[in-house]
């Protein structure tokens, strides 16, 4: 089964998507982690957030992986480096949707996506999962929280790794992040007609878990390849 989950910054996602997965016995891939990991190479490399032709590049060449530990906490290696903290630092969240309207880093990372979905028994989060990637998952769902919540929650996160920014600074990050996303030409943020909506802003992490498994419940798994 692939379920696709898709929603703006700070909606839950990653929480949900790692959890779902882990209680269907499937496999999680956050797309996000990709397009954070180009962002990273090409801020340390030097490469213009302009250049089409030189972020494919990176995206086409890049030697990422997801590594599965024993406390459940999937790490980002690039070769042999963990780059999981890196990927998340405010530089790269402030960039990442620069780099992720780009026409051959798109294409390249889609490329990759749907090899690893090939597989089967996915989980994939991120923002254009049900609308492109995996068009005919046999689940999707559009979670959605407000941009207080949202920010909220990202402060959180950043704060467990000495991170400290304030709540205003990371509202206004995550609005200019979801308008981009939204935004552009390429696969932009949108709800797949028919992916399921959950606001998470009122629940906590096992009732969103248990609307969704309901719906995984409801739906039988559909005939072809869903991605
Ligand atoms: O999910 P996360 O917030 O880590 O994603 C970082 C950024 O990567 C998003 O703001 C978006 O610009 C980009 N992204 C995307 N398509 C995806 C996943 C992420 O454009 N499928």
């Amino acid at each position: 089964m692939i379920v696709a989950i898709d929603g703006p910054a700070g909606s839950g996602k990653s929480t949900i998507a790692r959890a779902l997965a882990r209680r269907l016995g499937l496999t999680y891939l956050d797309t996000g982690a990709m397009y954070r990991v180009v962002t990273l190479l090409a801020l340390e490399q030097d490469v213009p957030l302009e250049s089409d032709s030189r972020l494919g590049c990176l995206a086409r060449e890049m030697d990422v992986r997801f590594v599965d530990t024993p406390d459940e906490t999937a790490r980002v290696l690039v070769g042999d480096r963990d780059v999981t903290d890196a990927i998340r630092n405010p530089l790269v969240s402030q960039k990442v949707s620069l780099v992720a309207a780009h026409r051959q880093v798109r294409q390249a990372l889609l490329r990759r996506q749907r090899q690893l979905a090939e597989q089967g028994d996915m989980v994939l989060e991120g923002r254009d999962i049900g609308t492109v990637v995996c068009p005919r998952a046999e689940l999707k769902v559009y979670l959605t929280a407000s941009a207080e919540v949202r920010a909220t929650r990202r402060r959180q996160q950043l704060e467990e790794q000495g991170v400290c920014i304030s709540q205003n600074a990371l509202e206004r990050e995550l609005l200019l992040r979801d308008s981009r996303d939204s935004g552009r030409v390429l696969a932009p943020l949108r709800k797949a007609r028919d992916a399921v909506e959950i606001d998470t802003s009122a629940l906590t992490v096992d009732q969103v878990l248990d609307l969704i498994v309901e719906h995984a419940a409801a739906n039988e798994p559909g005939e072809g390849t869903p991605c």
